[in-house]
C-alpha cells in the first residue's frame, strides 16, 4: 500500500468509526480531564516506557506539588527527583524540570503551541511534540508511538513500518478539526483493543478496514524485530551505617540514575577499605544483606549490599554528596527503586 494514495472514502470513513469508538468508550484517565498544556506535557513525560496504571498514582500528586509550569522551573532538582522516586527512568523527570525551566526564562511562563518550539524544548521529541500540540493545542501534528506503529502496521498490513512510512500514513489519516481526539483515539485502539497479543478484532471499531485482519496475517504485524541481549552486571554496595544511620551519596551528574541518591558501589575494593578511605573507622565483621535484581533498558544489575558498622566522620576531602539518613528519613532523599529496597532491607535489620 502506497500510503500517500489511502482513498479519500477509506480516510474519512475510518476516521468517523474510530473517533465515534472513542468518544463512546475512551477510559476516564486524569489528564483527559483537561487539555490544560502543562498537564498534557506532565502526562506525556510520564507515559513515555510507563504503564497507564503505574501513571495515574503519580499524576495528581505531582500536579498537587508543582501546580504549574513556573512552579516546577521554580523548585529544585531534589524535590523534582523525590516527587519522580519510584517512576523509573529519571531522565524524563530531568528533562521535564529543565523544559519547564526553558519555558519560564523563553517563554514567559507558557508552553508553546508551535510544533518547532515545543520540539526544542529538553526531552521533547518527535512523538511528544505530536502528542502535546494535537491533544493541547489542537495542532495537526502526527504522533507515534508503540500503539500507534502496531495499529498502523496491522490497518495497513505492513510487516516493516519504517518512520517514514509511519509519518505519512498519520499525517494522512489525521483529523483536523479533532487533532487531540484522533491522536488519543489511535492511542487507545492500541492499549485496549489492537493489543499487542490477543488483539479483539471481533469488538474492534476499524475491522472493515483491516488489511492484516483480512488477509490472516495479524499476528506476524508488525513483524517482531530481534530482542538485544541484556548483560548482567553484578554490583556490590556498601552499606555503612554508624550508630543506626546510613551513608548515602548523590550519584553523579550525568550517567545512569544521575543525580539520584544511593549506597557506595564497591568498584573492586572491600567495604572496610572504603570506610577507611572515607575517613570512617570500620567496627565489627561486615554482614550481607539479600541481593536485590533490578532491570534497566540495557542491564540487569544484580546489587549485592554488604553492611559495615563504622565510627567517626566522612573526611572533607570526600567529594560533596555525602549524607547520613535515619530509618525513616527519606522524605527529602530520592533512591531508585532497587535502592530503596536494599535501604528498607537495612531499615528492617535495625529496626
Ligand atoms: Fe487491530 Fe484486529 Fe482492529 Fe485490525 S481488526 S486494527 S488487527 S484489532
Amino acid at each position: 500500500m502506497k500510503p500517500e494514495i489511502i482513498p479519500p472514502d477509506t480516510v474519512a470513513g475510518l476516521r468517523r468509526a474510530l473517533l465515534d469508538h472513542y468518544d463512546l468508550s475512551a477510559r476516564d484517565l486524569p489528564w483527559r480531564r483537561d487539555t490544560d498544556p502543562y498537564r498534557v506535557l506532565v502526562s506525556e513525560f510520564m507515559l513515555q516506557q510507563t504503564r497507564v496504571e503505574t501513571v495515574i498514582r503519580y499524576y495528581e500528586p505531582w500536579l498537587e506539588r508543582f501546580p504549574t509550569v513556573t512552579a516546577l522551573a521554580e523548585a529544585g532538582e531534589d524535590q523534582v527527583l523525590k516527587a519522580w522516586e519510584g517512576l523509573g527512568y529519571y531522565r524524563r523527570a530531568r528533562n521535564l524540570h529543565r523544559a519547564a525551566q526553558v519555558v519560564a526564562e523563553r517563554h514567559g511562563g507558557t508552553i508553546p503551541s508551535d510544533p518547532d518550539e515545543l520540539r526544542s524544548l529538553p526531552g521533547v521529541g518527535e512523538y511528544t511534540t505530536g502528542a502535546v500540540a494535537s491533544i493541547a493545542f489542537g495542532v495537526p501534528t502526527p504522533a507515534v508511538d508503540g500503539n500507534v506503529r502496531r495499529v498502523f502496521a496491522r490497518l495497513f498490513d505492513e510487516a516493516k513500518p519504517t518512520p517514514g512510512w509511519l509519518r505519512k500514513v498519520a499525517g494522512q489519516l489525521l483529523s483536523s478539526d479533532r487533532a487531540g481526539d484522533w491522536t488519543q483515539a489511535v492511542m487507545e485502539l492500541g492499549a485496549t483493543v489492537c493489543t499487542p497479543r490477543a488483539p479483539a478484532c471481533d469488538a474492534c471499531p476499524v475491522l472493515a478496514w483491516c488489511a492484516s485482519n483480512a488477509s490472516g496475517t495479524v499476528d506476524d504485524r508488525p513483524a517482531p524485530t530481534k530482542k538485544r541481549d541484556v548483560p548482567t552486571r553484578v554490583i556490590p554496595l556498601a552499606v555503612l551505617c554508624r550508630s543506626g544511620e546510613v551513608i548515602l551519596q548523590r550519584r553523579p551528574t550525568g550517567g545512569l540514575l544521575a543525580g539520584l541518591w544511593a549506597f557506595p558501589e564497591l568498584d573492586e575494593i572491600a567495604p572496610e577499605d572504603l570506610a577507611t578511605s572515607m575517613g570512617l573507622e570500620p567496627v565489627g565483621e561486615p554482614r550481607p544483606l539479600p541481593e536485590v535484581d533490578h532491570r534497566f533498558t540495557h542491564l540487569h544489575a544484580r546489587y549485592v549490599p554488604t553492611v559495615l558498622e563504622v565510627r567517626g566522620d566522612v573526611r572533607e576531602a570526600v567529594p560533596e554528596g555525602v549524607r547520613w539518613v535515619r530509618p525513616g528519613g527519606l522524605e527529602d532523599t530520592a533512591l531508585p527503586v532497587a535502592q530503596r529496597k536494599v535501604f528498607d532491607s537495612w531499615q528492617n535489620s535495625v529496626e
